[in-house]
C-alpha cells in the first residue's frame, strides 16, 4: 500500500527521497502495517511507531528491569530504559551520518529490549528452561509476541500493529529462526542497514556502560582495568585531548572517549564496507553476503578483549551471580506455583490460559514483570505475612 503523508504543505516522503542515502529504507517502500490503518495528518509511519512503543506498558516497566547489575542497589546504574535511551541516541547519530532512516532506525531501538524478562539474562535462562519443550523462551521472540499480541491498548487490532520492517529487525535478531515469531521474516536477506545500526549502537553501548556501572559499583577498580588495552587507549585519548583531567571527572571523560571512539571507528569503517561491496540501493543491502555495520579488525579485537574482561570479572563477579541465582530462583518457583495454581493469576490472564496455552501464558506473565514486581510477587505467594 503506497504511503501518502503531507502536512503544510511539507511532504515528508520527498523529504525522505531528498535526504537519505540510497541504501536507506524509505517510507514509501514499506510492507506497512498487519492491520491497514487510515493515515495520520502529519505522523508518518515511522514515527507512529516510534510512539506506540514510548506509549506501551512493556516500554515503562524498562524502567524497572536491570540487565547485568541484576537487583543492584544504587540509583545511579543503568536501568534497561535508560540503555534504551542511550542506544537510541547513539543509533540516531550514527543513522543520520550515513544517510539512514532516523525515523526508522529510533523505533527499531526504542523496541529492541521490550522482550527482556525480569532478572536480565539469568531471567531469560531460567524462563527458557521452565518452557523447555513448549517453545523455549527467547527476549527476541517475546518482543514480538509484546507489539504483535499482549500490548492491549487500541481496540482496533492486538498489539501496537507496528510497521513490517520494525517488527522484521527484532526478528532477525533472534536465533530461533524456526520460533513461529520469527519464521515469517526469515526470507528477506540481510537485515536493513537501520536494524544494523541498532545492533551495532547496542553491543557499543552496554560494553561502554557496563563497565561505568561496575566501577561506580565498586565491583572492577581502575587499576583492574589497567590490563585492557582497549581501556588504556581510551585513556589515552581522553588525555590527549584534555591538558588537565581531574579524577572527579576521570571516569566519565574515559568512557565517553570510548564511546566516541568506536561510534567514529564504526562509521569509517560500515563507509568502506558500502562502498567496498557496491552497496548502492537497498537491493545490494538485501543481497549483501555479510553484515555491513561493523567496527574495524583492530576495534574489534580489543572490543573482544574487553568483553572477556567484563564475563571474567564484572558478570562473574560473586555479587552479580549471587543475585542472578536468586532471581533465577524466584522465576522457577513462581513458574511452577501459578503452573500448578492458574487461579492465582490476574483474570485477563486465567483467559489466555484457556483459550491457549497455560505454560505459555505464565511465561508470558512473568516475562512481562519488572524485577521489583517478580521479587514482591514472589514474597505475596510464598512469604507467611505477606500482604496481599
Ligand atoms: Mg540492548
Amino acid at each position: 500500500m503506497p504511503y501518502e503523508s503531507s502536512f503544510a504543505g511539507c511532504n515528508y516522503l520527498e523529504r525522505e527521497d531528498a535526504l537519505l542515502a540510497p541504501y536507506a529504507m524509505r517510507t514509501r517502500h514499506s510492507k506497512g502495517r498487519r492491520y491497514p490503518e487510515a493515515e495520520h495528518p502529519y505522523r508518518t509511519l515511522y514515527p507512529r511507531d516510534r510512539d506506540r512503543i514510548v506509549h506501551s506498558t512493556a516500554f515503562r516497566r524498562l524502567m524497572h528491569k536491570t540487565q547485568v547489575l541484576v537487583g543492584q542497589p544504587g540509583d545511579h546504574h543503568r536501568t534497561r530504559l535508560t540503555h534504551t535511551l542511550e542506544v537510541t541516541q547513539i543509533s540516531r547519530t550514527i543513522a543520520r551520518q550515513l544517510g539512514l532512516n532516523e525515523d526508522l532506525t529510533e523505533a527499531i531501538a526504542l523496541m529492541h529490549d521490550l522482550g527482556h524478562p525480569p532478572f536480565g539474562h539469568a531471567g531469560e535462562a531460567a524462563l527458557d528452561e521452565c518452557m523447555r519443550g513448549h517453545g523455549g523462551f527467547e527476549h527476541n521472540c517475546h518482543g514480538l509476541r509484546i507489539v504483535e499480541e499482549l500490548e492491549y491498548r487500541y481496540a482496533e487490532f492486538p498489539g501496537l500493529n507496528l510497521s513490517y520492517e520494525v517488527l522484521e529487525a527484532q526478528a532477525l535478531h533472534s536465533k530461533r529462526r524456526d520460533a513461529p515469531e520469527v519464521a515469517r521474516f526469515v526470507n528477506a536477506g540481510q537485515p536493513l542497514l537501520e536494524a544494523q545500526v541498532v545492533d551495532a549502537a547496542d553491543s557499543l553501548a552496554y560494553d561502554s556502560h557496563d563497565i561505568d556501572d561496575a566501577l561506580s559499583l565498586g565491583v572492577i577498580t581502575l587499576d583492574d582495568l589497567s590490563q585492557v588495552p582497549f581501556w588504556l587507549r581510551a585513556v589515552e585519548r581522553a588525555r590527549s585531548q584534555h591538558a588537565r583531567l581531574p579524577a572527579l571527572q576521570f571516569q566519565a571523560t574515559v568512557v565517553r572517549a570510548l564511546i566516541d571512539w568506536q561510534v567514529t571507528d564504526l562509521l569509517e569503517q560500515t563507509s568502506r564496507c558500502l562502498e567496498q561491496e557496491k552497496i548502492r540501493a537497498l537491493e545490494d543491502v538485501r543481497r549483501a553476503a555479510r553484515i555491513l555495520v561493523t567496527p574495524s579488525n583492530s576495534v574489534q579485537t580489543q572490543k573482544e578483549e574487553l568483553e572477556k574482561f567484563l564475563h571474567e570479572r564484572v558478570y562473574r563477579h560473586p555479587r552479580i551471580t549471587r543475585m542472578a541465582h536468586k532471581g533465577q530462583r524466584m522465576l522457577r518457583l513462581l513458574f511452577d506455583e501459578l503452573c500448578a495454581h492458574p487461579e492465582k493469576l490476574p483474570q485477563r490472564y486465567q483467559e489466555r490460559a484457556r483459550a491457549s496455552s497455560l505454560k505459555r501464558t505464565v511465561c508470558d506473565y512473568l516475562a512481562g514483570m519488572t524485577d521489583r514486581f517478580a521479587q514482591d510477587e514472589y514474597l505475596r505467594l510464598f512469604q507467611p505475612n505477606t500482604p496481599l
